[in-house]
């Protein structure tokens, strides 16, 4: 079995997921590229919790988990199976504590990428939650003990967005971004494409835009996992390479071998 790739994907708005436009374009480009994975793990930035907990169930649910959007995208369900034996594997893998969780479903950070990937919702598919408490190094870590499954055919999809500060959105920005936006968005990429990765995890040290574009570290954190399943003999791209409303980049990588 040829070892599958990892993606992280910037997903910005829930609106993507029922929106034909350049991102969701990329994203389905990329999914019709790329072997078919058995199963997709999706770290996503919505699911941010006191410790990891990991969803295990045959069935999961699909969650709603943003407000004010149209009907569409409530009516949206994403019901691919769960795997509950990968999630034993994950957990087994794994070596921080972790808990089986079923709280949670598939959010939106999750289907508004997969709808468009991954359209007919037969590939078995579960989250791995964010421990919020946890250090950047630790994110990295789980990545790197995820990334034997790889080679079982296993997609590691980190999905949320390298900028990502809402507080500071600018909807007369259009699709241009402030100045710390694409300095940071420059900052990520340069250090991905040099694999100088300690520069991305002390990104708080070493970057001045960091405070502005990583406020809380939801969205970015989902990033470390996949550099940490990454493999530094995989080819790396990027996609979707842009700013919107000024504090948000939809910048994308995928690491192939
Ligand atoms: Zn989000």
């Amino acid at each position: 079995m040829s070892k599958m790739p990892v993606v992280f994907v910037g997903h910005g708005s829930p609106m993507n997921a029922i929106e034909d436009n350049e991102y969701s374009r990329t994203w389905k480009a990329i999914s019709n590229r790329i072997p078919r994975p058995e199963l997709i793990i999706s770290i996503s930035a919505h699911w941010f919790t006191k410790g990891t907990k990991i969803m295990n169930e045959e069935k999961l649910k699909t969650i709603y988990d943003m407000y004010g959007f149209p009907k569409e995208l409530y009516e949206i369900v994403y019901d691919s199976p769960g795997s509950p034996a990968f999630a034993k594997l994950a957990k087994e893998l794994i070596s921080k504590e972790t808990e089986y969780d079923n709280s949670w479903g598939i959010d939106h950070g999750t289907w508004s990428v997969l709808v468009h990937m991954f359209p007919k919702r037969d590939i078995p598919v579960f989250q791995i939650s964010i421990d919020a408490y946890a250090p950047a190094e630790v994110h990295y870590k789980i990545g790197q003990e995820l990334k034997s499954l790889r080679k079982q055919g296993v997609l590691i999809l980190g999905t949320g967005n390298v900028v990502h500060n809402l507080r500071l959105v600018d909807w007369h920005m259009g699709s241009k971004g402030f100045d710390w936006a694409y300095e940071f968005d420059d900052y990520i990429y340069d250090n991905i494409i040099n694999k100088n990765y300690d520069n991305i995890l002390k990104y708080n040290e070493m970057s001045s835009a960091a405070k502005h574009a990583v406020p809380t570290p939801d969205h970015f954190y989902p990033l470390l996992y996949v550099l940490g399943a990454s493999d530094k003999k995989d080819k790396v791209s990027v996609f979707n390479k842009s700013c919107e409303l000024g504090s948000l980049t939809m910048t994308g990588y995928i690491w192939e071998e």
